[in-house]
């Protein structure tokens, strides 16, 4: 299926690895160009490259830290006007809400629900003139289904999540799409860091923690990377302008649900 991308451009924030760096290089094997951002020159250079080469398009790394306002004002000098915006930024530590004081939570506030809100205010107006825009913000399943350790998570993201369902019914009549995809247990760093707290906690190794949380899962694995930035991909396609305001839960059916 051509996704109709073709030359199109997109900002993906906090995209050397992981979850971000999946849906920039399922977008660049659609002949999209991409500005990539994260806080680490090494990685994001390395990312930078392999896309570039693996692809073909055009690739410009940006050192930066979306969750603060110059982070984002050098994202966007790169590319002032992208046809899609991808949001993403690293998830606040895990704990307990009776330890987390007004800093805590500014700065979850500020990574997951703030830094979306500006970089969307900051593109979708062009995006609406133009007549197309997608925009995708990574959240996480713990918006469906809270996990009590990760408040600042549920609580940052739910936020964001309420303010999209506001705003995607307001621009899609300009075929600009605000959706949200919501992951859960997928095979990156932080995955992994999780597990290891997890597992010091429980006296257990990371090997079995990492099997219980697999085994647990419907699909009996962890998520590919790849099936998310696919994912991303086809929620930016052309075809996709009638998609808006939605939650997209890929998890491997691990929220029990009927709906
Ligand atoms: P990851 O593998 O740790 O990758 C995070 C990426 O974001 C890195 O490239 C990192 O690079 C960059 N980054 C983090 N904070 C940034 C910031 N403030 N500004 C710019 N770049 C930043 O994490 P992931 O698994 O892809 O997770 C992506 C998001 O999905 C996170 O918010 C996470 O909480 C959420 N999530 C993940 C899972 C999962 O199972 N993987 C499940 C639910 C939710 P630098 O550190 O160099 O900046």
């Amino acid at each position: 299926m051509d996704l109709g991308l073709k030359g199109k451009t997109a900002i993906v924030c906090a995209a050397s690895k992981g979850l971000g760096r999946a849906c920039a290089h399922s977008l660049a094997r659609e002949g999209v160009d991409v500005v990539i951002a994260a806080r680490t020159e090494g990685p994001l250079m390395d990312t930078a490259r392999f896309i570039a080469e693996d692809t073909g398009v055009k690739v410009i790394p940006v050192i930066a830290d979306v969750a603060t306002e110059e982070g984002r004002a050098a994202v966007l000098a790169a590319c002032p006007t992208p046809d899609i915006l991808v949001n993403n930024a690293g998830g606040p530590p895990p704990g307990d809400f009776r330890d987390w004081d007004r800093d805590d939570w500014i700065k979850a506030i500020d990574a997951n629900m703030l830094s979306a809100i500006f970089m969307i205010k900051a593109t979708v107006d062009p995006m609406m003139d133009k007549g197309f825009g997608r925009i995708v913000n990574i959240t996480s399943a713990a918006v469906k289904a809270p996990n009590d350790i990760l408040g600042l998570s549920n609580g940052a993201r739910s936020g964001l999540t309420g303010f999209i369902a506001g705003l995607s019914r307001k621009t899609v009549c300009r075929n600009v799409t605000i959706n949200n995809i919501l992951p859960g247990p997928f095979d990156t760093d932080r995955l992994h860091a999780t597990i290891e707290a997890g597992a010091k906690q429980q006296g257990k190794t990371a090997e079995e923690v990492a099997n219980a949380r697999r085994t647990q899962n419907p699909a009996g694995r962890f998520g590919q990377p790849e099936e998310f930035g696919d994912l991303c991909a086809y929620i930016c396609s052309a075809q996709a302008g009638y998609l808006t305001g939605q939650n997209f839960l890929i998890d491997g059916g691990a929220y029990p649900g009927t709906f």
